[in-house]
């Protein structure tokens, strides 16, 4: 159905949509007057309040810029772009100062040193962290408290951005509904607008993820017409706690660090037979190795029993609460775990200073690709990203000039949300088809399923602005026939130097891959 906007405000300019880390710092960042829109109440819905391990930054004495960028293009498998690695490591000290300055309370030593952690294919101790695994919760708070003590921020909550507007090919802001009424749209009207809306893994049935993290941003922006990078590479967490929640909570992978140890229901260390690290390997490797024995039919488990024990609760106290609200004690009980969606390296596509490929639009945070992850997310290096870039963002945005508040043309929106039905089968397909391990006939099948369930849910554009980023991610992982970071396929299960490139691709490129797919064969496992 076609509506005219009921309601439109108007930014006064500058308008961020999205309230996790990227969106909070970009707006305190911001010397202008700034308006912030988030789906959720500030501080909630956002994976940023749920980071466990910290933010990776070059402070130790026996560290530099240059070693951790070069740790970070290792972890991204061939494609990292090394300008964007160097930047983001180089300006990590300072981000991670503004942090401390605003109020983010760091774990520092006996003479005020930030204490620093280490962590996966990190070379370097260099992980500033909170509380032991609180990072995430204590600088969202201390941000929330900061954006709530500054004037020209004006936050709106409870509006679930849809669409972008766009005038005359600029985009002059967004198109929202609140959470439990879609028929009554609102145009936030802006002169830049920046997206912050976080990454995908509420796309996939097991995901960390909190539900707002569905693609919405990456979606609305590839639905405008904007260029996206690197959609295919989807990280997956080998050691989500696998008790049946949606999402699953995270085991750390700093249990592991910490001598945690694989299991199968047969009490066997089944890492130690795929790679000389074990449970030390890089994340997909151990993730594939779980996934692989969750296949055969085995359980798998973390055992902290011996290496962590009595000291759990006071070094992994998230941890820790999440296993015993679900009856687990993990000083004398073994955890259950599973892969779960974790973060995407892909998204929409940016240049150093967050452009993206549409006049009027920036992108910071998880819903970007700068190209610093290239195949593989180094730890820590996400939140490290969102501040280097919202700061960035901030800076460029800055000389924009406030023009008055047009008409705009109406925008469509469905009566009714998108079925539980067709979302629950959306993410069912992307684990089944899309997820750990890929094939052409299991890709095909997933984006003519996709196809059918953007059709059948046509009007509604939250389920569109899914569809839309699933699209990229299934159409990307079919065109790149080899291996490489997170993107693993079994038909094609080596690395091609061939494709040692990042890959670029626009919705509708998608689409016409999507075509000859479908064209192609029907569905050999269309899940329903
Ligand atoms: C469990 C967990 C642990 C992690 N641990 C670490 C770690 O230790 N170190 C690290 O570097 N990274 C970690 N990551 C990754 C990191 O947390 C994220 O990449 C990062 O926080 C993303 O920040 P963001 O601001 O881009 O997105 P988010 O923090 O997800 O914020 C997105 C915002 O957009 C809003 N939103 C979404 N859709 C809409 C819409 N349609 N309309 C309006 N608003 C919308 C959300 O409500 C939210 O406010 C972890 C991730 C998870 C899930």
């Amino acid at each position: 159905m076609t509506r005219t906007p009921d309601n439109i405000l108007d930014s006064g300019g500058v308008l961020i949509v999205g309230a996790g880390l990227a969106g909070l710092f970009a707006a305190l960042k911001l010397k202008e007057p700034v308006t912030l829109l988030s789906a959720a109440s500030l501080g909630s819905g956002a994976s940023s309040a749920w980071a466990q391990g910290g933010i990776a930054a070059a402070l130790g004495a026996d560290d530099s810029p240059e070693l951790h960028a070069r740790d970070t293009e290792a972890a991204g498998a061939g494609i990292v772009d090394p300008k964007i690695a160097r930047l983001i490591a180089s300006e990590a000290a300072a981000r991670i100062d503004d942090l401390a300055h605003l109020g983010v309370p760091f774990d520092r030593d006996a003479d005020d040193r930030f204490v620093l952690g280490r962590e996966a294919a990190h070379s370097k101790h260099r992980i500033v962290r909170v509380t032991g695994d609180r990072a995430g919760a204590e600088i969202m708070a201390a941000l929330v408290r900061a954006v709530k003590a500054t004037p020209r921020i004006r936050v709106i909550e409870g509006l679930v951005a849809f669409e972008l507007a766009l005038e005359a090919g600029r985009v002059a802001g967004v198109y929202a509904h609140r959470i439990a009424d879609k028929t009554s749209p609102v145009l936030v009207r802006a002169d830049a607008t920046i997206f912050a809306l976080g990454g995908v893994g509420g796309l996939f049935e097991v995901t960390t993820n909190p539900p707002q993290a569905r693609g919405q941003g990456l979606g609305m922006a590839a639905r405008a017409g904007a260029l996206t990078a690197d959609p295919e590479f989807v990280q997956f967490h080998p050691t989500a706690i696998a008790v049946g929640r949606d999402p699953a909570p995270l085991a750390t992978e700093a249990l592991r660090g910490e001598g945690a140890l694989l299991v199968n229901d047969s009490d066997e260390r089944f890492m130690t037979a795929v790679h000389a690290d074990a449970e030390l390997a890089p994340r997909d490797v151990v993730a594939r190795g779980i996934f692989r024995e969750l296949r055969a039919g085995r359980k798998v488990f973390l055992d902290a029993r011996a290496a962590i024990g009595a000291t759990f609760p006071a070094a992994f106290p998230t941890v820790f609460a999440y296993c015993i609200a679900e009856g687990i004690d993990p000083r004398i009980d073994l955890i259950p775990v599973a892969p779960a969606a974790h973060y995407h390296m892909g998204g929409i596509a940016v240049d150093e200073n967050a452009r993206t490929s549409l006049p009027g639009l920036w992108a910071i945070g998880e819903c970007a690709s700068t190209g610093a992850h290239g195949a593989n997310r180094l730890a820590s290096n996400s939140l490290l990203e969102a501040v280097v870039f919202g700061a960035r963002a901030a800076i460029d945005v800055a000389d924009i000039q406030h023009r008055a508040a047009r008409a705009v043309a109406p925008s469509t929106i469905a009566d009714a949300p998108p079925s539980a039905l067709a979302i629950a089968t959306l993410r069912k397909t992307m684990t089944l088809n899309v997820g750990l391990e890929r094939n052409a006939d299991d890709l095909e099948a997933a984006i003519a399923t996709i196809a059918r369930l953007e059709n059948a849910g046509a009007g509604d554009p939250d389920l569109r602005n899914m569809t839309a980023t699933a699209t990229l991610i299934a159409t990307a992982a079919l065109r790149r026939t080899e291996s490489r970071g997170g993107h693993f396929r079994s038909d094609f299960p080596a690395a091609d130097p061939e494709m040692a490139k990042r890959t670029f691709i626009t919705l509708a490129e998608a689409r016409r891959v999507t075509k000859g797919a479908a064209r192609a064969k029907l569905p050999l496992r269309a899940v329903v």
